[in-house]
């Protein structure tokens, strides 16, 4: 077959190169090589044994078939009580949409906002699907570059610089990935503001925020104002908080409207999440908590230990995240493209790491601290000679 007969939104997307490095790694493991794993997006630990009792619960309940495409009634009200709990936020169940994962949920609110042309404003550094969602729906990414000594965070004057009136969307990230950036409300207030004042709506993915260090808290953009939770759409999941990469487990809470659209599309393309596992995300959310913060508290651990090691590489720059298990380190005093610095990082120092270009910034590249703190050390010490043989 030839490749142009693709659709040609197919052919605009690129793969996810932070899949591909952690098979290269995994293929290299295969072969007998060790290599350190700086590269992944998941928490190393096991998900929490109530969790999965209550999925094996399920399925030996026969909670094998269909549910409704957005989700069990109990899960969504689950949600809506979080979103109250957690956040100060009203949502009926029916806003809410269960998805299989938070990249869905991410997808449906794309797929529903936008037509052919609009444009979305997306700060870079960004997490690595958001472009390409955009382009599979026949939109336009408009990615607003942010700076290092901001903390890789877009300003509201930047926001307002790049609409044009084609501007449909802007995606909030917070904590980000890659960055770790964490918006404060002031910063949320004023990109806000410049929204409502457009009617530009928000996709706010919250995904990290159970993952938030020091004196820095989450705060979702909805939680300013009821105008603009009405703009607002929250894409959240299980995944992160919960260690439940593979249960494919998200969410969407939406304005009614909006909450309507995104189950719509997905009953006429995924329809429900897995029956069984809904129930275990009920019973992450209604059981104990001390899982998140234990690993919340593992996480500075390592946190403050990488910093404290990549702050005193010379040649490198690297602002110490607030949130989620990613550092953003800088490296273009090393003069190398990202691909090719993590090609040589990862073929002759063994150490598995993403390329900036990845996150659209292509002097750089992401460590991630979802690994032991062994791995850490001689991860960032073999990095360290890589740098300081360049
Ligand atoms: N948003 C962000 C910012 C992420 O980093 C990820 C996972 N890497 C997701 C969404 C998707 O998560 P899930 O595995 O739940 O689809």
């Amino acid at each position: 077959m030839d490749l142009d007969s693709l659709s040609s939104r197919v052919q605009s997307v690129t793969p996810s190169l932070t899949l591909a490095v952690t098979n290269q790694a995994k293929a290299m493991r295969a072969q007998g090589d060790e290599v350190y794993g700086l590269a992944g997006g998941e928490p190393e630990m096991d998900t929490p044994d109530h969790i999965k009792a209550a999925a094996v619960k399920a399925l030996q309940e026969g909670k094998t078939k269909y549910t409704p495409a957005a989700g069990i009634p109990e899960l969504r009200e689950g949600i809506a009580e979080k979103l109250l709990n957690d956040n100060n936020l009203v949502y009926e169940p029916k806003q809410i949409c269960v998805t299989s994962g938070g990249k869905q949920a991410c997808f449906n609110t794309v797929l529903a906002m936008c037509d052919e042309g609009d444009e979305v404003i997306i700060p870079a550094p960004y997490w690595v699907s958001y472009p390409e969602m955009v382009r599979l729906v026949g939109a336009v990414p408009v990615i607003v570059e942010t700076e290092e000594k901001n903390n890789w965070k877009m300003t509201a004057g930047q926001f307002e610089e790049a609409m044009t009136p084609r501007t449909k969307m802007v995606i909030i990230n917070s904590p980000g990935n890659p960055t770790g950036s964490v918006y404060t409300e002031e910063e949320l207030k004023a990109i806000g503001e410049v929204a409502s004042y457009e009617d530009i709506m928000i996709l706010s993915d919250e995904i990290y925020e159970k993952l938030v260090y020091g004196d820095k808290k989450h705060v979702s953009i909805a939680q300013i104002s009821e105008e603009l939770q009405s703009l607002t759409v929250i894409c959240h999941g299980f995944a992160k908080a919960y260690s439940m990469t593979g249960w494919r487990l998200g969410y969407t809470a939406a304005p009614p409207e909006l909450g309507a659209a995104i189950a719509k599309i997905q009953s006429h393309t995924t329809s429900n999440a897995t029956s069984f596992a809904q129930y275990g995300a009920l019973a992450a959310l209604q059981g104990p908590q001390s899982f998140v913060e234990d690993m919340r508290n593992e996480y500075d651990v390592r946190r403050q230990f990488v910093y404290g090691r990549l702050a005193a590489i010379p040649n490198v720059s690297v602002t110490n995240p607030d949130g989620a298990f990613y550092f953003f380190v800088n490296c273009s005093d090393l003069g190398l493209k990202s691909q090719n610095l993590c090609d040589k990082l990862l073929t002759r120092y063994k150490v598995a790491a993403v390329p900036g270009i990845a996150f659209g910034h292509d002097a750089s590249l992401r460590l991630s601290y979802c690994t032991t703190l062994d791995v850490l050390n001689e991860g960032i010490t073999r990095f360290e000679e890589f740098c300081r043989s360049h």
